[in-house]
């Protein structure tokens, strides 16, 4: 049964995930008490744990992990450090990353994590007690670890903080050989790999070259083929946003917008997103970047004249409302859960081709993956020969990413009922997940 759109203008992100999946669930010929096993969260784990701050005061900090399947062990996903962050947030991602690791075949369940905590406004020293306390809480939960589950940087988190927690595991679980693998998004010194901090920008990129190379895609579009000349629209430039602007700009494109919370910049000639960042640094703001058009709503800028739009910030942030203004032909999807299924519908009946997160953003989790495997080796890619690693990393994305579109792409051509990439992308996901249940079988 295909689930109808509830006429709320925004409702819960998790309940947009359940929406996207019934909707290619209704095109896979699976009983229905197999879909309801791909389907459901099989555990969150919530937890409130005391941590001090730099006044001596204890605060009560709540976190989750949520493991929505563990048909592949480890299961694997990013952690959000956010206060705005709860616990259907947390499994409406943790149900994406089940879907996304096996549209690029990466051997994980999926599974996420979060801490209900606004890092901006925490000292360095609050955050790092914080981690390692969250890091403890999973331990003592045997939810973490190289064989049951991994985490990653999401939103608020990045390289610093998985150092933290591969550092307070190890510490841990002392003479265990293999513990820089308990999670990926490390800098290189701590068992990181080269390439995973630009991994999912790049991945996108990757994924924009494949639908843009597609002659007959393009042309329904008024679009000519490859990244040449492209305007690009990029809301958020944080770690997706910044090396999806970054990799466009170095293949041809032109950022011509970028969107923050405060505000976003236009110029038609072409954004530097290094120049740009910089700027906010300086000024606290994107505000008055020199040379551009600034926009006080940030919002304005998801409508402005453009070619390609790269939402990489949040869940939710298009809809009905602002659905029908966007101009861009292509919607690049570097957040999880961007675009309402309201907002889908709109894209489609207007002919813009939405290249949907759950393939789109999988480079992260591509190079994680490899990441895991260079810890479990206890080698570097390229050591043994003469490569290097990045060279490496990049072609194994490249791909990961090229052979993913193509197993999409050509889904969506043989059954053109799934109608969009989105539908056809989780139907080829729904379709690995049973596949392993049903070879595998439930125990008990
Ligand atoms: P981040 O914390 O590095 O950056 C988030 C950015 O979004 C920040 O620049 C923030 O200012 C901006 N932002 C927040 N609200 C905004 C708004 N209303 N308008 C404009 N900008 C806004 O996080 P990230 O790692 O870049 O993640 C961004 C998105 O990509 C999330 O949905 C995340 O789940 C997804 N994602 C991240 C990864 C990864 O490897 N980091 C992988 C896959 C998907």
């Amino acid at each position: 049964m295909i689930a109808e759109i509830p006429s709320v203008a925004s409702r819960a992100f998790e309940d947009n995930v359940h929406f996207y999946f019934d909707r290619a669930a209704a095109h896979c010929r699976h009983p229905r008490d197999l879909l309801n096993v791909i389907r459901a969260c099989h555990a969150v784990y919530a937890f409130e744990f005391p941590v001090r701050n730099a006044e001596g005061e204890i605060r009560m900090i709540k976190g989750w992990r949520a493991e929505h399947s563990r048909h592949k062990l480890p299961v694997k996903g990013g952690i959000r450090y956010s206060a705005a962050v709860d616990e259907s947030e947390v499994k409406a991602l943790a149900a994406l990353m089940t879907y996304k690791c096996a549209i690029v075949d990466v051997p994980f369940g999926g599974a996420k994590g979060a801490v209900q905590v606004d890092p901006r406004s925490c000292s360095p020293e609050f955050l790092e007690r914080i981690t390692r306390r969250y890091t403890y809480e999973l331990a003592h939960r045997n939810l973490i670890g190289p064989a049951v589950d991994v985490p990653a940087p999401d939103v608020g988190t990045g390289a610093r903080e998985m150092a933290w927690i591969a550092d307070t595991y190890a510490s841990l679980h002392p003479g265990e050989l293999n513990t820089a693998a308990c999670v990926t998004g490390k800098p290189v010194t701590v068992g990181g790999i080269r390439g995973r901090t630009e991994a999912t920008g790049r991945g996108l990129v990757y994924a924009l070259s494949e639908a843009c190379a597609d002659a007959a895609d393009m042309r329904a579009r008024g679009l000519s083929t490859g990244l040449d000349g492209k305007r690009v629209i990029v809301q958020g430039i944080g770690n997706v946003g910044f090396y999806a602007a970054k990799f466009c700009r170095e293949s041809g494109a032109r950022v011509v917008a970028i969107a923050v919370p405060e505000g976003a910049i236009y110029d038609p000639r072409g954004l530097d997103e290094e120049a740009v960042v910089e700027h906010r640094r300086r000024t606290k703001s994107i505000l008055g970047f020199p040379g551009a058009t600034s926009m006080a709503r940030a919002t304005d800028a998801l409508e402005l004249d453009g070619d390609v739009l790269v939402p990489a910030a949040l869940e939710n942030q298009l809809t009905a409302a602002n659905a029908p203004q966007i101009k861009a032909r292509i919607i690049l999807e570097g957040a999880n859960g961007p675009t309402t299924p309201e907002a889908d519908d709109i894209f489609l009946e207007r002919g813009a081709l939405v290249v949907p997160d759950i393939y789109a953003n999988a480079g992260g989790v591509t190079v994680s993956y490899f990441e895991w495997l260079k810890n479990l080796a206890h080698v570097r890619f390229g050591r043994l020969g003469n490569s290097n690693e990045e060279a490496v990393v990049n072609a194994g994305l490249q791909q990961t990413m090229a052979a993913a579109y193509r197993d999409i792409r050509e889904a969506l051509r043989r059954r053109p009922e799934l109608r969009d990439l989105r539908t056809a992308a989780f139907a080829c996901a729904i379709d690995k997940v049973a596949r392993t249940y049903l070879e595998m079988g439930i125990f008990p």
